[in-house]
């Protein structure tokens, strides 16, 4: 999965993911920005939030600015919708668990830390991708900086723990069928 590009425009917004709602407004899933301006275009769901600055997106018959948030017309049924909830934002317990409570770094130590793999002062992201279980010495070795620079390899890639990323993608098909 490709990171969001910095600056959002006709040419790159399909690289941006869109936050769904359900018909009773609880959220959903993130949804690729295609499948949710599809949504919109056919009718199924209505933008709530759209992205500041608009982003106009031209299909065949109209033009739809680009949302953020969209929220669908039918109420959408997902067993198991409480896992989904947590796919929206990457928490610290949820990155101790998925990485065994072991350091990302070094692997010898317990991760009593969580760092931001690129520095939140270089504008890292509170994501799965970008949060990793640490221990004391390697976090404060790293410091702010990237992996590169510090010179200390990643031991494996964090992402978006299985059980959430099936959640996800339950949804998505369920979304694709509307
Ligand atoms: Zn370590």
């Amino acid at each position: 999965m490709r990171a969001p590009p910095d600056t959002v425009d006709s040419r790159n917004w399909h690289r941006t993911r869109v936050l769904v709602l359900n018909a009773t407004f609880q959220v959903l899933c993130e949804a690729p920005a295609e499948r949710a301006v599809a949504l919109v275009a056919i009718g199924a769901a209505e933008s709530v939030v759209d992205h500041e600055p608009r982003v106009p997106i031209r299909s065949q018959h109209a033009e739809i600015a680009l949302p953020v948030t969209i929220r669908l017309f039918e109420y959408v049924y997902v067993p198991h919708a409480v896992t989904v909830t947590d796919s929206a934002r990457a928490t610290y317990a949820g990155v101790f668990r998925r990485d065994r409570h072991s350091c990302a770094y070094c692997a010898d130590r317990a991760a009593t830390t969580i760092d931001h793999v690129v520095p939140r002062s270089r504008g890292g992201a509170n994501s799965w991708a970008n949060l990793v279980a640490c221990c004391g010495p390697c976090n404060q070795r790293k410091a702010d900086r990237t992996p590169e620079e510090a010179g200390m390899a990643l031991l494996w890639e964090p992402k978006v723990p299985n059980h959430i990323e099936k959640a996800q993608q339950r949804i998505w098909r369920r979304l694709a069928a509307i």
